[in-house]
């Protein structure tokens, strides 16, 4: 490895990283991970901290995950790559397929499309939406329904329904044709409503009026994340995700539920579907799936959408979209690796223990400091603070002050990610209670 200072030095002269501006990197450094063992990683000048991020919400079972490690360098043996596009495949891919169906039936979910990520995953989910309507005759059904506050990737298609003016302005005109509705977000909704079930309701009934508006049969899908993740950990009340499952039946209209975050365990189920009892038609899967230690993703499809594929005669179903390393062999042994590890430890639950101990000291912590204005969680592991300087004006904290609480937790021993007036948490699941104590203790020394 080239020494510290050579590192420091060329990070911002030969690389521009995701989500900053190219000019950042020399005025705020980013911290040079260099190694990471279980739930903690290091840094170039050797401090060592529980990574309360989980590398971005994908390193469920830790760094040192030794199956998955093995599963990888097995596979990169004996076969390293082959293609899955028409008339070839390989037997990792089919493996895993097989291993997949059986995780996701309860679910409705029986058939697998592979990409190389969570961006990927979205983009094939929107297009098959609308080749399902094509297929059926529904050729006029294009339209994308979402949530504001929604994150559903960087490319085109999930640029276009994501809910968030930061990863769009920039990027416009994207997609015609998708629209969004108010997320049901208690701390700050357009409503007013304080209570999560009427609030569910209202977004709700906002979901009907913009249906009513476009004309239902103008859409094509809802996508939405079961809890949303990056727009600040926002669980929707019970109600929601059932509400919005019978009104996308009711009207033709089908629902994709980007489980790139929240599928293999995050909310302490094995899928945030699962979670709120709801199947939906596609699910778009990836983090997770391999542990980060592989780029890989699968789009779960239902059963019924699979026959109506299936069932066509015309030529219509033939599926012109793929990636070249759709279904990698190195990417399908790794998930089977990590599905089996998820199993055998029986991470759902340890998230759902973990994050209820985590979200019991968030609350703590918030009876102490006024700073903390909201705290969201209770369903696995991934939380948020919302910070404000005024609580009873709910006024967003200074980037600054909020940039200062990182570092001073970081320095007491706990990586947490910052986005907008938010500390957003989303650590391995293997987390002990020793370790969530240490993130508790690190945010109380920001404080
Ligand atoms: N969908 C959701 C819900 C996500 O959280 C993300 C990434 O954080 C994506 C899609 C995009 O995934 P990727 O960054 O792997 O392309």
């Amino acid at each position: 490895m080239k020494d510290s200072n050579f590192l420091k030095e060329h990070n911002a002269r030969s690389m521009w990283h995701p989500m900053a501006h190219p000019a950042d990197s020399l005025a705020n450094p980013p911290t040079i991970v260099t190694g990471a063992q279980g739930v903690r990683i290091t840094d170039i000048d050797g401090h060592e901290v529980v990574d309360a991020v989980g590398g971005l919400w994908n390193v469920n079972l830790g760094f040192s995950c030794a199956p998955i490690k093995a599963a990888i360098a097995a596979q990169l043996d004996r076969l390293p790559y082959y293609s899955t596009f028409r008339g070839t495949s390989n037997d990792a891919v089919i493996e895993l397929s097989e291993e997949l169906r059986r995780f996701f039936a309860p679910d409705g979910l029986t058939r697998a499309f592979y990409t190389s990520g969570g961006s990927d995953s979205v983009e094939t989910a929107l297009r098959l939406a609308r080749q399902y309507h094509k297929i059926r005759g529904q050729a006029q059904r294009v339209k994308f329904l979402s949530l504001k506050k929604g994150y559903h990737g960087t490319h085109f298609g999930g640029a276009s329904v994501n809910g968030n003016a930061n990863f769009r302005t920039a990027y416009e005109p994207l997609l015609a044709g998708c629209h969004h509705i108010p997320a049901p977000y208690t701390y700050r909704n357009p409503f007013n409503e304080s209570d999560p079930a009427k609030l569910a309701q209202l977004c709700l009934a906002a979901l009907e009026d913009e249906i009513a508006f476009q004309g239902a049969n103008t859409i094509a899908a809802f996508i939405m994340e079961p809890v949303l993740g990056a727009g600040g950990v926002i669980p929707p009340h019970e109600s929601f995700m059932p509400g919005v499952r019978e009104i996308c039946t009711r009207h033709g209209i089908l629902l994709i539920a980007d489980e790139v975050i929240t599928a293999f365990g995050r909310t302490g189920s094995w899928s945030g579907s699962r979670h709120w009892g709801v199947q939906p038609d596609f699910m778009c899967t990836a983090k997770a799936i391999t542990n980060g230690y592989f780029p890989f993703g699968a789009v779960m499809i239902a059963e019924d959408v699979a026959q109506v594929f299936e069932g066509d005669k015309t030529g219509a179903a033939a599926i012109g979209h793929g990636y070249t390393y759709s279904g990698h062999p190195v990417g399908a042994a790794a998930a089977l690796a990590c599905l089996a590890e998820t199993e055998r430890l029986n991470v759902p639950e340890n998230a759902a223990a973990r994050g209820a101990q985590l979200h019991q000291g968030l609350l703590a912590l918030a009876e102490k400091y006024d700073v903390i204005g909201d705290v969201r969680g209770g369903h696995g592991l991934m939380c948020a603070l919302e910070l404000v300087s005024d609580r009873a004006k709910k006024t967003p904290i200074d980037k600054k002050t909020i940039g200062t609480l990182q570092e001073v937790a970081y320095r007491a021993g706990a990586m947490v990610r910052v986005s907008g007036a938010n500390v957003i948490m989303s650590p391995p699941l293997i987390l002990t209670a020793a370790d969530v104590q240490v993130i508790l203790s690190a945010l109380d020394q920001g404080f």
